[in-house]
């Protein structure tokens, strides 16, 4: 008996800010694959990285195909490298593609590989190398740099995964807006959630699946199982042709980017984590409107953000006090701040010291320092500089996860909605 191996196909960072996505350079492979006789195996794969990681593509996303490893492989190799010859934004400094063909096994090592591309990153020369020992056949493309997320992408275990259908635009209506109804999608939304979710941004009044770049894609819709996907295309109406579509299997909204801490010196730049502290001093806004505050813990401190486009978001975080215990969910970015992207609360303070009451009914203030409390209306006097522990009453719950909106969440953030959800 001959036993036919596999083919994985990873393709990376093809696009850029002025268009193109991987995925659609994908939907196209697919196509022409399917022209020829070549099935895929399972679904597309769509990978996103580390978001905190520096160079990163937009979006930060690679796609892996899997297929037979027959005697159309080498058509089927042929067809990836013309679509990306044919469909990549070379012009951008920025768009460096790569793609690897690995036929085999995926092993632990890839597996270890694909999670330090997402929790750490990686560097080109890193990638090659790799991928190189482990007989990846790569393709660079100017820089290349797409081989570090096109390894990651056929590489990654989703033992939690997501799968987003995305339709695409005609290629002549590229860049023009986009005409989607929105009333559909409130009504799919509705209709659908949360076995779809991330449709609409509610406090934002945001249609979520709809792009804001110049993309060739028409609107994404996520969910946990792909059979809601095509009810949900078929209740959305557009009001311009859709040229394709196609559902990838994907790793985003599962925290798979988020390493568990113990304390918080064990993190480092660029790196995704959750960590416990206590709020040191109450959040303040400053210039352009982002909300900083530092938590601690016995091995240090760091500076936690909740950036403007994180909106609403912000004021749930004003709601936090010194003493407050809580667990952050986020990454470090480029000034070493924690961005926030979740938070849970571990323990609230929800006691403030205050001057004692005076028989009279008033509160008493201090009579200078270790003299004890006076009563300014009858003149009354304490001797002991004890404060008395007031209740205080809290906006936030122990126990509660708080979260960015849909509009500032992250690809691979997962949304409270998912958190108790294992597939
Ligand atoms: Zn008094």
């Amino acid at each position: 008996m001959i036993l036919i191996r596999h083919l994985y196909i990873g393709v990376d960072d093809t696009d850029s800010p002025d268009g193109m996505c991987t995925t659609y350079l994908a939907s196209q492979i697919i196509n022409r694959f399917a022209e020829s006789g070549i099935e895929l195996i399972g679904y597309p794969r769509l990978i996103r990285l580390n978001p905190f990681a520096r160079h990163k593509t937009r979006g930060n996303g690679g796609v892996a195909l899997e297929i037979l490893n027959d005697s159309k492989a080498s058509i089927a190799k042929k067809i990836v490298l013309e679509e990306v010859e044919k469909l990549s934004m070379f012009d951008c400094d920025n768009t460096n593609p790569g793609v690897i063909f690995y036929e085999g096994e995926i092993t632990p090592e890839m597996e270890d590989y694909a999670f330090r591309a997402i929790h750490e990153f990686i560097t080109i020369e890193e990638a090659e190398e790799f991928g190189k020992s482990v007989g990846c056949e790569i393709h660079k493309f100017k820089k290349g740099r797409g081989i570090i997320g096109a390894i990651a992408s056929i590489s990654l275990p989703l033992d939690d995964c997501t799968y987003e259908l995305l339709a695409y635009r005609a290629p002549e209506n590229f860049g023009t807006e986009r005409k989607i109804d929105h009333d559909s999608v409130y009504e799919m939304d509705e209709k659908t959630f949360p076995d779809t979710f991330e449709n609409i941004d509610y406090s934002e009044g945001y249609i979520a699946i709809e792009p804001k770049t110049p993309c060739p894609v028409l609107y994404g819709i996520r969910s946990n199982v792909p059979e809601v996907l095509k009810e949900a295309r078929d209740i959305v109406k557009v009001g311009e042709p859709i040229d394709d579509w196609c559902i990838f299997k994907t790793n985003q909204h599962t925290d798979m980017h988020i390493q568990n801490a113990s304390k918080i010196s064990d993190m480092k730049q660029f790196g995704c984590y959750c960590v416990c502290g206590e709020v040191k001093n109450k959040p303040t806004i400053i210039d352009g409107g982002h909300m900083f505050f530092y938590i601690t813990d016995e091995s240090g401190e760091i500076e936690c953000g909740a950036y403007e486009p994180t909106k609403t978001f912000r004021k749930t975080v004003s709601y936090l006090r010194p003493g407050d215990v809580i667990r952050v969910y986020g990454g470090i970015g480029e000034q070493n701040t924690f961005n926030v992207e979740k938070f849970q609360v571990i323990r609230l303070n929800d006691v403030e010291y205050k001057n004692p009451m005076c028989e009279c009914g008033k509160r008493m203030t201090s009579a200078g320092k270790n003299k004890g409390f006076k009563c300014k209306k009858c003149g009354n006097r304490i001797e002991s500089n004890e404060k008395i522990p007031v209740g205080v009453e809290r906006d936030l719950e122990n126990g509660r996860f708080y979260e960015t909106p849909v509009s500032a969440r992250r690809h691979l953030s997962k949304p409270l909605c998912r958190m108790d959800l294992t597939c």
